[in-house]
């Protein structure tokens, strides 16, 4: 894609859980080369529109489209093999295993053969494969100087910065990544900040659920508030820090 390519849109979705609108007619689009945030109060509806955007929920109404097509149909597998990632919350780093081998079992199991399929061993050239391709992503990452460092004893900013390098396997175009400075310390989050942008230049369309305001509004180009289940605001950040009823979102109640 191009810079500036609608990548993934969310058209009018609504996700009920029984009585309980969660999203509620939430509306946005991702751009290739753009860094976007969604952020709201606890309960807003954030994570439950992260799972609409990444098909591992559907909507009770609208859609979201991908690539310019509905993925109504589609299991969140398909959708990561058509070049959407998410940092895997369910599939933790592995910490007695190296970072090169945490990323190649990523990369495996992202791949068309699947997650049984990597309790069997692997053929050498697929093994030669996976681990080329993760070397090639931890540098990217700027990890290139612990491949063989066991996961556990990085630092919690750099193991943050090894799941991205495990989403990143097989080249995808669009970045998913739930409150990824959560827990980081201000140096930590420089580091994850400064990747995020290289990975902007480079022409990825990056979407994150963040908490964190002063790592949202030095990173992105475009912020999208939720409070409950619906878009209250959406604009740049300088914009969203001066708006009214963002400010009463936070801080009324
Ligand atoms: P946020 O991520 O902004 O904190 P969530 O999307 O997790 O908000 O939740 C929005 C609302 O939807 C909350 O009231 C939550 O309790 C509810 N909710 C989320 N997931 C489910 C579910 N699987 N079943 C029932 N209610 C849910
Ligand atoms: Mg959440």
């Amino acid at each position: 894609p191009k810079k500036g390519d609608l990548l993934l849109e969310a058209r009018h979705v609504t996700r009920r859980f029984g009585g309980l609108v969660a999203n509620n007619n939430m509306s946005l689009q991702l751009h290739a080369g753009e860094v976007l945030a969604l952020i709201g109060p606890n309960g807003a509806g954030k994570s439950t529109m992260f799972n609409q955007l990444s098909a591992v929920d559907s909507p009770s109404d609208g859609e979201v489209l991908f690539l310019n097509q509905s993925l109504s149909n589609k299991t969140s597998r398909q959708v990561a093999q058509m070049g959407m990632s998410r940092t895997f919350q369910h599939v933790k780093l592995l910490p007695t295993m190296s970072a090169l081998e945490n990323v190649a079992l990523g990369a495996h199991m992202r791949g068309k053969k699947g997650v049984l399929n990597a309790l069997f061993h692997l053929e050498r050239d697929e093994e030669q494969r996976l681990l080329k391709e993760a070397q090639y992503q931890l540098n990217r990452v700027g990890l290139g100087d612990h491949l063989h460092t066991e996961a556990g004893s990085l630092s919690l900013g750099q193991q943050r910065i090894l799941e991205i390098a495990r989403a990143l396997c097989s080249d995808p175009c669009v970045l998913l990544l739930d409150e990824p400075a959560a827990g980081l310390r201000h140096k930590e989050k420089q580091a994850l900040a400064g990747l995020l942008k290289k990975l902007r230049a480079e022409g990825l369309a990056i979407l994150l659920v963040e908490h964190d305001m002063d790592f949202v509004m030095n990173l992105v180009d475009r912020i999208v508030v939720m409070e409950f289940g619906e878009k209250i605001a959406e604009g740049l950040p300088e914009e969203i820090q001066t708006n009214p009823a963002v400010l009463e979102a936070y801080l009324g109640g």
